[in-house]
């Protein structure tokens, strides 16, 4: 068992001074289980990260540093593509893809019903029509056929979201780009360093396959910053410019403005924690898909739960580790979880097309039959890089002391 504050414990017997009811708990209790443990992964990173914020604060370049270009490179190599534009969150880093684009109000924007609300809400604001289209029931990704479907002459634009950390079929969404000459932007704010394999054998990692690729360092994400962080990638070297442009208010030289842009950049201390954070990335990504292989191995066989699929053509960095309950009440496993300490969480409980902000008469109820089914299935369990043998092993028993009951 490994314990809490161990070293501070020393020479104290626990039980002999009344503020030892607190070290008690926690010396022989296990850690807190938690969605995502931030604060057990920042303790083995300690030393580089407080040493990487104090050099950004020892020389005051908080806004532009050395850091942030820096970052941006070590990024352009690890994804092997050759632009890398940092921007403030994944929410500008899509927005500011689609004024790059030079998209405008009416034109249409095909993206996936079963995704987080940002992917649609940057459509809207920027007064394009989203159009919705239903996912895989394996791997919850969007369907190519049903994008096919839904192009018009107005489309100019498919939005797939590499949801849960797996890549969307992309060489079928390429396909129908080139065939109908419009953009693909990878919302990839959940599959950072995960692999596109093309069926020639060709190797790419998400975000850098379609016209543009839009992600969020978010601290939670696979490469989580601490605080909020995003960044665009391209090969293409005019729209890099563009897009360069666009986030930096519309300027390409200091004062003279040739378009509306936006303010949105990443913080140089942010940039600092993530070249620190990026070392780690393939080895974060290994302990997730370790775990998820735990969790596949305990549940494969339970005949209530569909383990996650993982597509041949993509590796998987599980940014959830997310599985559909098979005749059980969801909500009732929910809160038998949470009632033991371990949490869980629905991602997403209401399809775009069923939220308030997004009604919209061209869609009703049962137009989405699989991302509907998805909302009232779907339970995500703990996944992290940080995640405990015994901690583990408690999460199996009481979903399967569920499962059993
Ligand atoms: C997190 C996320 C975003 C938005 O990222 P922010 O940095 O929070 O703005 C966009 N799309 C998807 C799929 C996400 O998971």
């Amino acid at each position: 068992m490994r314990c809490k504050d161990r070293e501070s414990n020393r020479g104290i017997t626990p039980g002999t001074h009344p503020q030892n009811m607190y070290i008690r708990a926690n010396f022989f209790g296990m850690d807190k289980i938690q969605m995502v443990d931030l604060k057990a992964q920042y303790k083995r990173i300690k030393h580089e990260v407080d040493q990487a914020i104090q050099e950004v604060i020892d020389t005051t370049a908080f806004i532009n540093g050395p850091a942030v270009s820096r970052f941006q490179k070590e990024l352009e190599n690890y994804l092997s593509v050759k632009h890398v534009i940092p921007c403030a969150n994944g929410t500008d880093a899509l927005q500011i893809a689609m004024m790059a684009l030079g998209f405008k109000p009416g034109d249409e924007v095909i993206t996936a019903s079963f995704t987080y609300v940002a992917t649609a809400e940057v459509i809207a604001l920027l007064g394009l029509k989203p159009v919705l289209v239903d996912v895989n029931p394996e791997t919850f990704n969007i369907d190519p056929e049903a994008v096919e479907k839904a192009i018009t002459p107005k489309t100019v634009a498919i939005v797939p979201v590499h949801l849960f950390g797996q890549c969307a079929p992309m060489e079928a969404l390429l396909e129908i780009a080139q065939k109908h000459n419009i953009h693909l932007i990878e919302d990839t704010a959940q599959a950072i360093g995960s692999e596109y394999r093309f069926s020639d054998g060709r190797v790419q990692k998400a975000g850098t396959i379609g016209t543009i690729g839009a992600t969020s360092f978010f601290p939670s994400k696979n490469l989580g910053c601490y605080g909020d962080g995003g960044a665009l990638f391209t090969n293409n070297d005019e729209l890099a410019a563009k897009v360069r442009m666009i986030a930096n208010h519309g300027q390409s030289v200091r004062y003279y403005h040739d378009e509306v842009g936006v303010n949105s950049r990443l913080d140089t201390i942010q940039a600092a924690v993530l070249s620190v954070k990026l070392r780690e990335l393939d080895q974060y990504a290994a302990r997730r898909r370790a775990l998820a292989d735990a969790y596949d191995a305990a549940f494969g066989h339970s005949g209530k739960l569909i383990t996650p699929a993982r597509a041949p053509f993509s590796t998987h960095v599980f940014h959830q580790y997310t599985l559909q309950t098979h005749g059980v009440d969801r909500d009732a496993m929910k809160a038998f979880l949470e009632e033991r300490g371990v949490p869980a969480m629905i991602y997403y409980p209401v399809p775009l097309h069923m939220q308030k902000a997004y009604i919209d008469p061209r869609y009703k109820e049962g137009d989405f039959p699989v991302t509907e089914q998805l909302c009232k299935t779907v339970i995500s369990l703990p996944m992290h890089t940080e995640m405990q043998a015994e901690q583990l092993q408690h999460i199996i028993h009481t979903v399967n002391q569920f499962l059993n009951a």
